[in-house]
């Protein structure tokens, strides 16, 4: 669970002044314009699905960056590497005495961003007024985030750093680069089959009004180049629908930020989506019934990511990843599904029975009668996995 920008120059005038006034007024509402100027892409074919990004929350990632010196790995790794990080390493420095960074260890968590700061920041607007657009879900109000008061220090520590560093003209002065993502998506986005791979996402899984009722699901993408590695999935509600969020880069495995890979991004944003539907129930099965390490495996994979992660959690990525492969099978067949997605798991990353997993799916998929649902299928799913062989 722990794994942009166009506008023409004529829009960008009428943005910047629309920002100063903002500024000056400190106080307004977020314009249609603004957000839309954050849309890489958008469609309501059969499901809706946005790609955006969110330079409130790339100016949090930069933050978290220039607090650890940036020496992190994960946020802008290998810094002086590239232009737009060591620009942003040279625009961001002088402020490394901003108030916001004076207690900034709770926003920041082994070498990167705090999740729950991300969990908080998507029900707020991704413009610099940080307009509040629905309640923080209570799984992000765990730790740092317990009460209001927590989220406001943030939220109004975030606001004041964007608008003391100028942030706005460091997104502006770089928008090149997302301008080159927002074509690259445009033109590559039909042949990627993003939108039919999460139409059998549902459909596989069969569980949408079970996890999120009657409202309807809006799913998004938020893509950040400062952050390259890492994806991982957020949901909450609106007032009137379900959010499913995967927060990630359009980059390939390189990390480079100038590096764009769709199959490898769609890759994630379906990964993430699954986990979304699937680590309930998951959790539920594998804290109830494999508790006994006698029957039970407490170790799957040699992941390096997932191998001191509890039974749960292992089992989340590997039925993740066969199911995917299942759903691959469908749009992409066999072939491609194991040269592209499964054999580099089973042979360098440490999900050795990928294969056997991947292959036991078969009985849910012939008798759907008997298993309406994954959540019918999993019990057994699971057990297959996580049973010690006598
Ligand atoms: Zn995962």
């Amino acid at each position: 669970m722990f794994k942009k920008i166009i506008v023409v120059v004529t829009l960008l005038f009428c943005l910047s002044t629309i920002f100063n006034v903002a500024f000056s007024i400190d106080k307004k509402t977020t314009t249609k314009k603004e957000l839309d100027s954050n849309i890489l892409f958008e469609t309501s074919e059969g499901i809706e699905y946005t790609i955006s990004t969110n330079e409130m929350i790339d100016t949090y990632i930069i933050a978290s960056a220039l607090y650890m010196d940036f020496n992190s790995e994960i946020l802008m790794p290998n810094t002086e590497d590239y232009a737009i990080y060591k620009r942003a390493k040279e625009f961001f420095s002088p402020y490394a005495n901003h108030s916001f960074l004076k207690d900034f260890n709770k926003y920041v968590y082994n070498g990167d961003i705090n999740g729950d700061a991300i969990g908080v920041l998507l029900s707020y607007s991704s413009t610099p007024s940080l307009d509040k657009i629905c309640e923080v879900d209570a799984k992000y109000r765990n730790y740092v985030f317990k009460d209001d008061e927590e989220i406001d220090s943030f939220i109004k520590g975030l606001k004041s750093f964007y608008k003391y560093t100028n942030a706005k003209e460091f997104f502006d002065n770089n928008k090149g680069l997302i301008n080159s993502i927002k074509s690259y998506v445009k033109y590559n986005i039909k042949d990627s089959r993003l939108i039919e791979l999460i139409k059998r996402t549902e459909e596989y899984v069969n569980t949408k009004n079970k996890y999120f009722g009657d409202l309807p699901i809006e799913y998004e993408t938020v893509l950040t180049v400062f952050r390259p590695s890492m994806a991982s999935f957020y949901s909450y509600k609106t007032h009137s629908t379900n959010k499913i969020v995967t927060f990630q880069s359009p980059n390939d495995f390189t990390c480079d930020p100038y590096k764009l890979d769709i199959n490898y991004m769609v890759e994630n944003v379906i990964h993430e989506y699954l986990h979304s539907y699937i680590n309930t129930p998951i959790y539920h099965i594998a804290t109830s019934k494999c508790t006994d390490t006698n029957k039970y495996y407490t170790r799957l994979t040699e992941n390096t990511l997932y191998r001191n992660m509890p039974l749960y959690r292992q089992v989340d990525e590997y039925i993740v990843r066969a199911i995917e492969g299942r759903i691959y099978t469908q749009v992409f067949g066999k072939e491609y599904t194991f040269n592209r997605l499964l054999n580099k798991e089973i042979r360098f990353g440490g999900f050795e029975r990928l294969d056997e997993i991947y292959n036991y799916l078969s009985n849910y998929e012939i008798d759907r009668n008997k298993f309406p649902t994954i959540d019918d299928f999993l019990p057994g799913l699971v057990e297959k996995l996580t049973r010690r062989l006598d």
